[in-house]
């Protein structure tokens, strides 16, 4: 990995503590868009079901991430929200590619796991 890039990743995870929690915002519909802005969590939903939740990967490798919520998708997620709009998902995200991040999403921090170097 570039010097740089490694640089970047780093200050991301050590400036989490320090920023606003991530907001979870609606929107209707089966897909997510395009863009997703930074520290938004994304949720999709149609009609009553709940689809999925998009948001930027938050080692800053500009990956958008996407995680099922309908029952019948494996894998699955399901999500919370606190009375401040701070959402969390259980389980932890762990992409298998790229970055390789595995963290947890508890009131819109990201907290990073041991295996996520
Ligand atoms: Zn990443």
């Amino acid at each position: 990995m570039q010097m740089l890039e490694k640089l970047y990743r780093y200050l991301q995870r050590k400036a989490e503590p320090l920023l606003p929690p991530r907001k979870l915002v609606v929107i209707e519909g089966d897909s997510l868009p395009a863009e997703i802005p930074m520290r938004t969590v994304v949720l999709a939903r149609d009609g009553q079901e709940d689809w999925c939740v998009g948001f930027q990967c938050p080692c800053g490798c500009g990956r958008t991430i996407e995680l099922l919520l309908i029952k019948e998708a494996r894998p699955r997620w399901d999500y919370r929200v606190d009375d401040q709009g701070r959402p969390s998902l259980y389980p932890s995200v762990w992409l298998q590619t790229g970055c390789k991040s595995h963290f947890w999403l508890r009131k819109g921090r990201i907290y990073w796991t041991e295996t996520s170097v």
